[in-house]
Protein backbone atom coordinates (compact mmCIF):
# COMPACT_ATOMS: atom_id res chain seq x y z
CA UNK A 1 0.00 0.00 0.00
CA UNK A 2 1.49 3.26 -1.29
CA UNK A 3 -0.54 6.46 -0.88
CA UNK A 4 0.96 10.29 -1.34
CA UNK A 5 0.12 13.99 -0.90
CA UNK A 6 0.45 16.26 -3.60
CA UNK A 7 0.76 19.64 -2.89
CA UNK A 8 1.06 22.65 -5.53
CA UNK A 9 3.21 24.54 -4.44
CA UNK A 10 1.07 28.04 -5.24
CA UNK A 11 0.98 28.92 -1.39
CA UNK A 12 1.56 27.89 2.15
CA UNK A 13 -0.51 24.87 3.32
CA UNK A 14 -3.95 26.08 4.85
CA UNK A 15 -6.18 23.79 7.07
CA UNK A 16 -7.85 22.64 4.12
CA UNK A 17 -4.05 21.39 2.67
CA UNK A 18 -3.53 19.89 6.15
CA UNK A 19 -6.70 17.44 6.34
CA UNK A 20 -5.38 15.66 2.71
CA UNK A 21 -1.57 15.37 4.48
CA UNK A 22 -3.40 14.23 7.66
CA UNK A 23 -6.10 11.57 6.11
CA UNK A 24 -3.50 10.30 3.33
CA UNK A 25 -0.93 9.76 5.82
CA UNK A 26 -3.40 8.08 8.03
CA UNK A 27 -4.99 5.61 5.62
CA UNK A 28 -1.12 4.37 4.50
CA UNK A 29 0.04 4.47 7.86
CA UNK A 30 -2.80 2.72 9.80
CA UNK A 31 -1.81 0.34 7.50
CA UNK A 32 1.81 -0.19 7.56
CA UNK A 33 2.00 1.42 3.90
CA UNK A 34 4.35 4.19 2.72
CA UNK A 35 2.94 7.67 2.50
CA UNK A 36 5.23 9.90 -0.11
CA UNK A 37 5.24 13.48 -0.86
CA UNK A 38 5.20 14.97 -4.52
CA UNK A 39 5.74 18.60 -5.36
CA UNK A 40 3.41 19.30 -8.32
CA UNK A 41 4.97 22.09 -9.45
CA UNK A 42 4.77 21.50 -12.89
CA UNK A 43 2.65 25.31 -13.69
CA UNK A 44 5.94 27.11 -13.24
CA UNK A 45 4.63 30.27 -13.61
CA UNK A 46 2.21 30.16 -10.76
CA UNK A 47 4.67 29.17 -8.55
CA UNK A 48 5.61 31.35 -5.47
CA UNK A 49 9.77 31.80 -4.51
CA UNK A 50 10.32 29.60 -1.45
CA UNK A 51 6.77 27.61 -0.94
CA UNK A 52 8.17 24.35 -1.97
CA UNK A 53 10.81 24.30 1.01
CA UNK A 54 7.90 26.65 3.34
CA UNK A 55 5.37 23.53 2.60
CA UNK A 56 8.11 20.67 3.43
CA UNK A 57 9.34 22.47 6.59
CA UNK A 58 5.75 22.94 7.67
CA UNK A 59 4.65 19.25 7.10
CA UNK A 60 8.00 18.47 9.39
CA UNK A 61 6.81 20.36 11.92
CA UNK A 62 3.17 18.94 12.11
CA UNK A 63 5.03 15.85 12.60
CA UNK A 64 4.18 14.32 9.17
CA UNK A 65 7.57 11.66 8.15
CA UNK A 66 7.35 11.17 4.18
CA UNK A 67 9.15 7.97 2.91
CA UNK A 68 11.52 8.16 0.17
CA UNK A 69 12.58 11.36 -1.51
CA UNK A 70 10.27 14.17 -2.43
CA UNK A 71 9.43 14.14 -6.23
CA UNK A 72 9.58 17.70 -7.88
CA UNK A 73 6.61 17.18 -11.26
CA UNK A 74 9.02 20.02 -12.39
CA UNK A 75 12.02 17.84 -13.46
CA UNK A 76 9.64 15.04 -15.09
CA UNK A 77 8.70 16.44 -18.31
CA UNK A 78 10.03 13.49 -20.44
CA UNK A 79 8.09 10.86 -18.39
CA UNK A 80 4.96 13.12 -19.62
CA UNK A 81 5.92 13.20 -22.98
CA UNK A 82 6.64 9.79 -23.49
CA UNK A 83 3.02 9.01 -22.16
CA UNK A 84 1.85 11.47 -24.65
CA UNK A 85 3.37 9.45 -27.02
CA UNK A 86 2.02 6.14 -26.14
CA UNK A 87 -0.83 7.92 -26.51
CA UNK A 88 -0.40 9.83 -30.05
CA UNK A 89 0.91 6.26 -31.73
CA UNK A 90 -2.83 5.39 -30.56
CA UNK A 91 -4.32 8.05 -32.78
CA UNK A 92 -5.66 9.16 -29.71
CA UNK A 93 -4.59 12.83 -29.55
CA UNK A 94 -5.04 15.67 -31.81
CA UNK A 95 -4.35 19.57 -32.29
CA UNK A 96 -6.14 22.20 -31.15
CA UNK A 97 -6.27 26.00 -31.89
CA UNK A 98 -9.64 26.78 -30.68
CA UNK A 99 -9.25 30.20 -28.15
CA UNK A 100 -11.20 30.33 -25.09
CA UNK A 101 -13.74 32.67 -26.82
CA UNK A 102 -14.22 30.10 -29.79
CA UNK A 103 -15.27 27.31 -27.05
CA UNK A 104 -17.16 29.40 -25.14
CA UNK A 105 -19.17 30.41 -28.05
CA UNK A 106 -20.44 26.67 -29.06
CA UNK A 107 -19.80 24.26 -25.72
CA UNK A 108 -22.52 23.32 -23.39
CA UNK A 109 -21.76 23.71 -19.91
CA UNK A 110 -20.20 20.01 -18.10
CA UNK A 111 -19.39 18.99 -15.02
CA UNK A 112 -16.02 21.09 -14.64
CA UNK A 113 -16.27 24.07 -16.93
CA UNK A 114 -17.00 23.68 -20.73
CA UNK A 115 -17.37 20.48 -22.52
CA UNK A 116 -15.59 20.34 -25.17
CA UNK A 117 -17.10 20.34 -28.75
CA UNK A 118 -14.42 18.23 -30.55
CA UNK A 119 -14.42 21.38 -33.07
CA UNK A 120 -10.57 20.50 -34.48
CA UNK A 121 -11.45 16.55 -34.24
CA UNK A 122 -11.09 16.76 -38.24
CA UNK A 123 -9.62 20.26 -38.71
CA UNK A 124 -6.70 19.58 -40.94
CA UNK A 125 -4.97 23.15 -40.59
CA UNK A 126 -4.38 23.83 -37.20
CA UNK A 127 -2.20 27.45 -36.01
CA UNK A 128 0.49 27.55 -33.40
CA UNK A 129 0.50 27.46 -30.77
CA UNK A 130 -1.82 24.54 -30.13
CA UNK A 131 -3.07 22.20 -27.40
CA UNK A 132 -2.82 18.52 -27.74
CA UNK A 133 -6.32 17.06 -26.48
CA UNK A 134 -7.15 13.48 -25.79
CA UNK A 135 -9.84 11.92 -27.51
CA UNK A 136 -12.81 10.50 -25.40
CA UNK A 137 -15.61 7.78 -25.48
CA UNK A 138 -18.94 8.14 -24.29
CA UNK A 139 -18.46 4.20 -22.48
CA UNK A 140 -19.49 5.65 -18.70
CA UNK A 141 -16.53 5.00 -16.42
CA UNK A 142 -17.61 4.35 -13.13
CA UNK A 143 -15.76 3.64 -9.51
CA UNK A 144 -16.43 2.77 -5.68
CA UNK A 145 -15.11 5.66 -3.64
CA UNK A 146 -14.15 4.28 -0.17
CA UNK A 147 -15.87 7.72 0.90
CA UNK A 148 -18.20 9.37 -1.70
CA UNK A 149 -19.47 5.91 -2.52
CA UNK A 150 -20.64 4.67 -6.11
CA UNK A 151 -19.19 7.54 -8.69
CA UNK A 152 -20.23 7.16 -12.23
CA UNK A 153 -19.23 9.96 -15.03
CA UNK A 154 -19.64 9.89 -19.08
CA UNK A 155 -16.40 11.88 -20.34
CA UNK A 156 -18.47 12.66 -23.75
CA UNK A 157 -21.23 14.04 -22.27
CA UNK A 158 -19.80 15.46 -19.20
CA UNK A 159 -16.44 17.06 -19.84
CA UNK A 160 -15.35 16.26 -23.66
CA UNK A 161 -11.87 15.67 -24.88
CA UNK A 162 -9.53 17.29 -22.75
CA UNK A 163 -6.10 18.88 -22.95
CA UNK A 164 -3.43 17.07 -21.84
CA UNK A 165 -0.45 18.98 -23.29
CA UNK A 166 -1.49 23.02 -22.91
CA UNK A 167 -0.86 26.04 -25.86
CA UNK A 168 2.00 26.99 -23.22
CA UNK A 169 3.70 23.55 -23.74
CA UNK A 170 3.03 22.59 -20.36
CA UNK A 171 1.75 18.98 -18.97
CA UNK A 172 -1.61 19.57 -17.99
CA UNK A 173 -2.11 18.22 -14.49
CA UNK A 174 -4.48 15.36 -15.68
CA UNK A 175 -1.91 13.54 -17.37
CA UNK A 176 0.86 14.91 -14.97
CA UNK A 177 -0.87 13.14 -12.15
CA UNK A 178 -1.81 9.92 -13.74
CA UNK A 179 1.87 9.59 -15.29
CA UNK A 180 2.87 10.03 -11.40
CA UNK A 181 0.93 8.08 -9.82
CA UNK A 182 1.54 4.81 -11.90
CA UNK A 183 4.75 5.93 -12.24
CA UNK A 184 5.52 5.69 -8.05
CA UNK A 185 3.23 3.13 -7.54
CA UNK A 186 0.97 4.90 -5.54
CA UNK A 187 -1.96 2.12 -4.66
CA UNK A 188 -4.38 4.18 -2.72
CA UNK A 189 -5.70 8.17 -3.30
CA UNK A 190 -6.97 10.09 -0.33
CA UNK A 191 -7.39 13.54 -1.32
CA UNK A 192 -10.24 16.34 -1.23
CA UNK A 193 -13.64 16.11 -2.76
CA UNK A 194 -13.35 18.94 -5.21
CA UNK A 195 -10.83 16.13 -7.67
CA UNK A 196 -13.87 13.65 -7.74
CA UNK A 197 -14.84 14.87 -10.96
CA UNK A 198 -11.42 14.76 -12.14
CA UNK A 199 -11.12 11.24 -11.05
CA UNK A 200 -13.30 9.61 -14.34
CA UNK A 201 -10.42 11.68 -16.15
CA UNK A 202 -7.71 10.12 -14.19
CA UNK A 203 -9.46 6.56 -14.12
CA UNK A 204 -9.65 6.82 -18.35
CA UNK A 205 -6.68 7.48 -19.09
CA UNK A 206 -4.76 4.92 -16.60
CA UNK A 207 -7.17 2.48 -18.83
CA UNK A 208 -5.50 3.70 -22.14
CA UNK A 209 -1.81 3.70 -20.42
CA UNK A 210 -2.75 -0.19 -19.88
CA UNK A 211 -2.92 0.11 -15.98
CA UNK A 212 -5.60 -0.86 -13.22
CA UNK A 213 -7.73 1.76 -11.45
CA UNK A 214 -6.36 2.62 -8.18
CA UNK A 215 -8.39 2.85 -4.77
CA UNK A 216 -9.73 6.15 -4.33
CA UNK A 217 -11.15 8.14 -1.21
CA UNK A 218 -12.05 11.71 -1.46
CA UNK A 219 -12.28 13.45 1.71
CA UNK A 220 -14.74 16.80 2.24
CA UNK A 221 -13.61 19.88 1.16
CA UNK A 222 -13.86 22.67 4.22
CA UNK A 223 -15.43 25.53 3.05
CA UNK A 224 -15.85 29.11 4.51
CA UNK A 225 -19.07 30.56 5.38
CA UNK A 226 -19.28 32.33 2.23
CA UNK A 227 -19.41 27.72 1.26
CA UNK A 228 -16.54 28.53 -0.56
CA UNK A 229 -13.65 25.83 -0.37
CA UNK A 230 -10.39 26.95 1.50
CA UNK A 231 -7.48 27.79 -0.95
CA UNK A 232 -5.32 30.33 -2.21
CA UNK A 233 -7.99 31.69 -3.96
CA UNK A 234 -10.40 32.09 -1.29
CA UNK A 235 -7.59 33.63 0.71
CA UNK A 236 -7.68 30.88 3.34
CA UNK A 237 -4.70 31.47 6.54
CA UNK A 238 -1.61 29.43 6.45
CA UNK A 239 -1.59 27.02 8.78
CA UNK A 240 1.12 27.87 12.01
CA UNK A 241 3.69 25.19 13.58
CA UNK A 242 3.03 26.92 16.65
CA UNK A 243 -0.61 25.68 16.50
CA UNK A 244 0.43 22.34 15.21
CA UNK A 245 -1.51 20.02 18.23
CA UNK A 246 -4.93 22.20 17.85
CA UNK A 247 -4.65 22.21 14.28
CA UNK A 248 -4.13 18.97 13.98
CA UNK A 249 -6.97 17.65 16.75
CA UNK A 250 -9.16 20.20 14.64
CA UNK A 251 -8.75 18.23 11.78
CA UNK A 252 -8.98 14.86 12.89
CA UNK A 253 -12.53 15.62 14.42
CA UNK A 254 -13.25 17.30 10.74
CA UNK A 255 -12.97 13.67 9.56
CA UNK A 256 -15.04 12.26 12.15
CA UNK A 257 -12.46 10.69 14.11
CA UNK A 258 -13.43 11.87 17.34
CA UNK A 259 -10.30 12.76 19.18
CA UNK A 260 -10.18 12.45 22.78
CA UNK A 261 -10.87 16.31 24.51
CA UNK A 262 -7.22 16.24 25.59
CA UNK A 263 -5.47 14.81 23.11
CA UNK A 264 -4.78 18.84 22.08
CA UNK A 265 -2.43 19.14 24.98
CA UNK A 266 0.03 16.81 23.73
CA UNK A 267 2.96 16.84 20.67
CA UNK A 268 2.23 16.57 17.62
CA UNK A 269 4.23 13.66 16.80
CA UNK A 270 1.85 11.62 19.64
CA UNK A 271 -1.03 13.02 18.14
CA UNK A 272 -0.28 11.33 14.80
CA UNK A 273 0.52 8.53 16.61
CA UNK A 274 -2.68 8.18 18.29
CA UNK A 275 -4.61 8.59 14.69
CA UNK A 276 -2.75 6.34 12.63
CA UNK A 277 -3.60 3.50 15.52
CA UNK A 278 -7.54 4.90 15.72
CA UNK A 279 -8.10 5.91 11.98
CA UNK A 280 -10.94 4.58 10.82
CA UNK A 281 -12.17 6.18 6.98
CA UNK A 282 -15.61 4.66 7.84
CA UNK A 283 -16.34 7.24 10.16
CA UNK A 284 -15.32 10.64 7.41
CA UNK A 285 -18.59 12.19 6.28
CA UNK A 286 -19.98 11.05 3.16
CA UNK A 287 -20.43 14.91 2.29
CA UNK A 288 -18.22 16.85 -0.41
CA UNK A 289 -17.70 19.88 1.72
CA UNK A 290 -18.36 20.97 5.15
CA UNK A 291 -18.54 24.34 6.57
CA UNK A 292 -15.73 24.94 9.35
CA UNK A 293 -17.49 26.06 12.87
ZN1 LIG B 1 -10.01 23.23 -31.05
Amino acid sequence: MIGRFAPSPTGPLHFGSLLAALASYCEAKSQGGRWLVRMEDIDKPREMAGTADHILHTLEAFGFEWDGAVVYQSQRTPLYQEALGQLKAKSLIYNCDCSRKEIADSAQQGIDGLVYPGTCRHKTAIKSPHASRLIVDSNPISFQDAIQGQIQQNLAHSVGDFVLKRADGLCAYQLAVVVDDLEQGISHIVRGADLLDSTPRQIYLQQLLGHPTLQYAHIPVASNAAREKLSKQTLAPAIDAAQASTLLTHALNFLGQQAPKDLTSHSANDILQWAKQHWAINKVARQRSIVLS
